[in-house]
């Protein structure tokens, strides 16, 4: 992962480095480091363990002055957090600083040659063989930078972004991309570089998204260049961002992440908007009319997806196998990859992933396009990877989401998947119009009846604190709803670190009813569904076992509320429709019991938000 900042112009680099660092901390925060170039001819370099706080403290009485720079926000992947695997790294003369974003795979190899040759490493990293390479052939040919970086990474196989300095070129960035996201922002003489586009959308809404095998020259006073490794050039396709700065920033709230989960009914309006119109008569998703003899022909859909993006997909299986009758697979997107699978022409894949540059997302991309397959992405960052890399697809317009727990982009995630099964059901005629109509037209409420649903807020809040200590929980669901269960405990792990399990209600049985005591809570999502009755015995026999049980109900219940420790009311929904509502207060227990514990939620240990290595 990795967030990399880079700056070339006449404002204060070192404010705008740091700036830009704090924006992609969710990225990771191991360590932090910048490099700034010095019109006098210093190139200095200052980074340390931990967050860009802690990089701020550290350059207070440092000299930093500069006219360009590079910066780097660390997610640990070769060599543990520490000031010396932190980025920038030094060449063997320190005339170049690098950073990079990825995992280089030969980096072994390229490292004994390169020692065989003189030269001696300072840290555990892949990226530091980057570094080396590029000086090792400039020194050796005599070349400039820019070439001297395209020789080396003909030589590299893995994932990279990276951005160059040089001590003695201050006027030039040299920026490439393989595999991780890069994209320059064009301003009013200056330019900006960055992993994505929030550390500079407040200064232009000009950015060029660099592709793989691409090598950025951002130089001062001069346009754009891009060339490939073979130093053909390519052409700079300006985009107009649509991001606004006040997207980026917490609005009062405490936490990104209760910001996020507070925006849902605004962000699902968004989401729904345009794709559910005349009262909900027409349902429509992007690339369905225009594939229509694909969805129509289609035998089989898989869905490849990772973390709690997976757990969309897996609503998304139960939504269009239940409206289009299509058989549905879901797989793990680091699973798929090195499962040798059997994809025919007949297969749509459809690929979700919030950042549109989880990698292992791509590579499972590429091995579906590669044998035949259509392929359908949905992502929420526009521009990202995915949209480029698939045949067709769809944006879910929630806007940018900070958190690194995913609560907004889950419920759009969802959102998309209920309407795109729709559309595939009006084109293949698996649902009468009026059914489709009846379902248009409660999707048009989900925003009113989220908003019911965050009125739960004060309750849980106090609800969280009977539960804070618990060291254990079990969240159980049934059909529409073991999807929910999983990513309820997915939310909880990931910020409060507290040991949860999803299970499908009824597999209880078949072991983990063995752990249920007084100690160990259990979450049951139950609302009334036609596993209604089902569910209600399954919460009688957590209770036989002397568990405590907060139970998610759909308004006016009777049964559970009588057997349930607490219980959580959400608006009546048709079935289909109750993850959206059911997840809204899983986010909001496992946010209070993460902040009742003092945890960082907004960017928990040794997680990042968009994983592009790995
Ligand atoms: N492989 C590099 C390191 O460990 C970069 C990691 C990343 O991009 O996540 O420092």
């Amino acid at each position: 992962m990795c967030g990399i900042v880079g700056y070339i112009g006449n404002g204060n680099v070192y404010d705008i480095l740091i700036k830009g660092l704090h924006r992609l901390e969710y990225r990771g925060y191991d360590s932090a480091g910048i490099a700034l170039v010095n019109p006098n001819g210093r190139l200095n370099v200052y980074k340390t363990k931990g967050k860009v706080e802690n990089l701020e403290a550290f350059c207070q009485d440092k000299d930093l002055e500069a006219c360009a720079g590079i910066a780097h926000t660390r997610w640990a992947t070769h060599g543990e957090p520490s000031d010396c695997n932190a980025h920038p790294h030094f060449s063997e003369d320190r005339n170049l600083a690098l950073v990079h974003n990825g995992t280089i795979e030969n980096y072994k190899v390229l490292k004994d040659a390169l020692s065989q040759h003189g030269c001696t490493f300072h840290s555990e990293t892949d990226t530091e063989v980057l570094v080396q390479l590029i000086e090792y052939i400039k020194t050796k040919n005599s070349c400039s930078l820019v070439d001297a970086v395209r020789e080396a990474l003909k030589q590299v196989v893995g994932a990279y972004a990276i951005a160059v300095v040089e001590k003695d070129n201050p006027d030039q960035i040299v920026a490439a991309r393989m595999s991780s996201p890069l994209v320059v922002g064009i301003g009013q003489n200056e330019f900006f570089l960055a992993s994505d586009a929030t550390p500079f959308v407040e200064y232009t809404k000009e950015a060029v998204y660099i592709k793989d095998g691409e090598v950025a020259i951002i130089e001062r006073g001069k346009p754009l260049k891009v060339v490939s490794l073979e130093n053909k050039e390519s052409k700079v396709d300006v985009k107009t961002l649509e991001m606004s700065i006040s997207q980026l920033e917490k609005g009062g709230y405490p936490h990104f992440m209760l910001k996020e989960i507070f925006e849902q009914p605004h962000t699902l309006h968004d989401c729904i908007r345009g794709r559910v119109v005349d009262g909900g008569h027409r349902v429509m998703v992007n690339g369905v009319n225009d594939n229509k003899d694909k969805f129509k022909e289609c035998k089989r859909i898989i869905i490849v997806a990772c973390g709690t993006s997976w757990h969309a997909a897996l609503l998304g299986k139960y939504l269009i196998q239940d409206m289009c009758r299509i058989p549905v697979e879901v797989e793990y997107a680091s699973e798929f990859r090195y499962s040798n699978p059997v994809i025919t022409k007949d297969d749509i894949v459809i690929a979700i992933s919030q950042s549109g540059e989880t990698a292992d997302t791509l590579a499972a991309i590429k091995i579906a396009r590669g044998m035949g397959a259509f392929v359908y992405g949905i992502s929420n960052v526009v521009g990202s990877s995915i949209p480029r890399e698939t045949m067709s697809g769809t944006y879910i317009h929630v806007g940018p989401e900070i958190g690194v727990a995913s609560t907004k982009a889950f419920t759009g995630q969802v959102m998309v998947l209920t309407m795109l099964a729709l559309s595939i059901a009006n084109l293949r005629g698996t649902m009468t119009p009026e059914q489709i109509e009846e379902l248009g037209s409660h999707i048009l409420q989900i925003p009113d009846k989220v908003e019911q649903v965050l009125k739960l807020n004060n309750r849980i809040e106090r609800l969280s604190l009977i539960y804070t200590y618990a060291r254990n929980f079990l969240y159980l669901g049934r059909g529409y709803s073991y999807p929910v269960a999983l990513e309820g405990a997915l939310k909880l792990k990931e910020i409060s670190y507290i040991h949860a399990e999803g299970y499908p209600a009824a597999e209880m049985k078949h072991g983990p009813i063995a752990l249920i005591d007084a100690e160990m809570p259990s979450v049951i999502i139950a609302p009334n569904d036609h596993l209604y009755e089902k569910i209600v015995s399954n919460v009688q026999q957590v209770k036989a076992r002397g568990g405590n049980i907060i139970a998610i109900v759909t308004e006016g219940d009777t049964v559970i509320k009588n057997i349930a420790d607490h219980v959580l009311e959400v608006p009546e929904m048709p079935e289909c429709l109750t993850p959206i509502i059911t997840s809204v207060p899983l986010q909001l227990l496992s946010y209070y019991i993460a902040i009742n514990k003092g945890k960082n939620v907004d960017m928990p240990r040794n997680l990042a938000k968009s994983v592009t290595v790995e």
